[in-house]
């Protein structure tokens, strides 16, 4: 329903509550629904007018706790912000330091010491699949990658 000025959306069944047996009804015939775009933005609309609780927060706080997304505010942000630094300062990675591809799809800037330094030295330019393997035991492919002849892409960086 587009807006027009002066309508007021009708918030009346706010205030009725239906009887225990067609709440079930209600809910059994809801599950699995999508809301439609006009739903979703009275829901929106609602929430804005009576937002949920301090209890109610805490709890679907608690349910996301051990998530990804939960995680990822916390130890992510130092990550990403250094990640941001080398994109902005030395562009994205597009070779592999490793297996010296050039046309993989995907190439990413892997942290050498683990310690996530601000220095380009701490960086490799891997393909994604040589990633996955330097995670597993980057020392034993750090001593492949210092011998390797595309060492020399680094120092045309600086
Ligand atoms: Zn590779």
């Amino acid at each position: 329903m587009p807006f027009y000025k002066g309508h007021k959306p009708y918030y009346g069944f706010l205030g009725k509550h239906h009887t225990e047996e067609t709440r079930k009804k209600l809910s059994k015939s809801h599950t699995g629904k999508k809301l439609s775009p006009e739903h979703r933005e009275k829901v929106i609309e609602i929430l804005k007018n009576n937002p949920p609780s301090k209890e109610a927060r805490k709890r679907s706080g608690e349910k996301q706790k051990g998530n990804l997304h939960h995680n990822w505010k916390g130890e992510k942000v130092s990550y990403r912000a250094l990640h941001n630094w080398i994109v902005n300062n030395f562009g994205k990675a597009n070779h592999c330091e490793h297996c010296g591809k050039l046309d993989a799809k995907v190439y990413d800037w892997a942290n050498i010491s683990g310690e996530y330094k601000r220095d380009i030295s701490d960086y490799i330019q891997l393909c994604r699949k040589c990633h996955i393997k330097f995670d597993d035991s980057p020392q034993k492919h750090l001593e492949r990658i210092k011998n390797l002849s595309l060492g020399w892409y680094r120092k045309c960086l600086r």
